[in-house]
């Protein structure tokens, strides 16, 4: 095989992701923070988020299928799956290399009869999505497992309304209720913005996501919060277009002076979105490069009159500030980061 050096990247900040769970950790309390590395670590590269994050000191980790946590095996790292046992996933389940997050009784009953072994248990306290009843929990459903974390999920733990706090403060109780039901080692409720929420909600052990990554979930926290992800795409072509003249599919911009302008190795099946379109920018040296018209799905259009050293083949590096970026695109912070494709190089520094 040829080596061909990609014509875009990511360059993943190692310091800032490790800042980053360190915060988080400070944040939890007494709690362990974990980390949610599902959507291959949120689009960065699951293995290498996990390599940088265990040498910090993380020791649990989440993914939400047993193809993603085959791909940590040889860490030798904990990883629980978040969406249980499927009976087509059992020959991974028993292979130990982590263990399932049972969500439901016909799960359970799967991992009985397979011999039990170390799991998780979600708790459903009022999100609908995921996990058991408290009732049902009270009712002997996990009697005789080997529970090493109950856990549940807040659904508005980002929101700042009055019923959105209500609403986290009610499974907050909710999941409290449990303490000491089921001889579970562990007790988990809390994912970025629920740490956000205060100690209350940190109970044993912490997952967040979003925020190892650059989010900030909640608006006390960003201060806290450093930026991970940094793409960057290299220029294909320069050009002049002259007054009157359009640019891109459906001619959305026209040019009222002439304008230079840079094509970039960018577009939306790189997880740069047609929302950016018009929006979005880049940087060469200290030039704000804007979006002119639309994006294509493998290219990019730049100004870059202000930049006369901006030439084919140079770098760019692309704005993916989380918050603003989300601002100006209504994209949220999560889709920026997991609809990064693979055509970029990602190299941690
Ligand atoms: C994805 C996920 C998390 C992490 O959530 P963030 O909002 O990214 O911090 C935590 N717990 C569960 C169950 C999840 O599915």
């Amino acid at each position: 095989m040829i080596d061909i050096p990609a014509p875009l990247r990511l360059r993943l900040d190692s310091e800032a992701l490790v800042h980053n769970w360190r915060a988080l950790d400070r944040l939890s309390g007494r709690a362990a923070c974990g980390a949610a590395v599902k959507a291959d670590g949120y689009g960065l590269g699951a293995t290498g988020v996990v390599e940088r994050l265990a040498a910090a000191g993380c020791r649990d980790f989440f993914v939400a299928t047993w193809s993603e946590a085959q791909a940590l095996a040889p860490l030798g790292l904990p990883v629980s799956v978040l969406h249980g046992v499927r009976p087509e996933d059992m020959p991974a389940a028993m292979a130990g290399f982590a263990r399932p997050v049972l969500n439901t009784a016909q799960q359970i009953a799967r991992w009985r009869e397979a011999g039990g072994g170390a799991c998780d248990v979600m708790v459903d306290t009022g999100m609908n999505r995921l996990g058991v009843s408290p009732d049902k929990v009270r009712g002997g459903l996990l009697d005789g497992l080997a529970i090493e974390t109950l856990m549940s999920h807040l659904a508005s733990a980002d929101e700042d309304t009055d019923a959105a706090r209500a609403m986290s403060e009610r499974q907050r109780a909710t999941f409290a209720e449990l303490t000491g039901v089921t001889g579970a080692r562990r007790m988990s409720l809390a994912n970025s913005a629920g740490i956000g929420l205060g100690t209350d909600y940190t109970f044993d052990l912490t997952r967040p996501g979003l925020a190892l990554y650059g989010g900030a979930p909640r608006a006390e926290m960003a201060a806290a919060i450093r930026q991970v992800v940094f793409p960057e795409a290299q220029v294909l072509q320069r050009r002049s277009v002259r007054a009157g003249e359009s640019v891109g599919y459906n001619a959305t911009w026209t040019a009222t002076e002439d304008t230079e302008v840079a094509v970039v190795n960018l577009g939306y099946a790189d997880g740069y979105r047609r929302a950016f379109s018009g929006v979005g920018s880049a940087s060469f040296r200290d030039h704000r490069l804007p979006v002119l018209g639309r994006v294509s799905m493998d290219l990019v259009i730049l100004q870059c009159s202000a930049s006369e050293g901006l030439e084919e083949e140079d770098w760019v590096g692309v704005s993916y500030d989380l918050a603003a970026q989300s601002t100006a695109t209504g994209l949220s912070a999560y889709e920026l980061l997991t609809g990064l494709g693979n055509r970029y190089a990602r190299s941690w520094v």
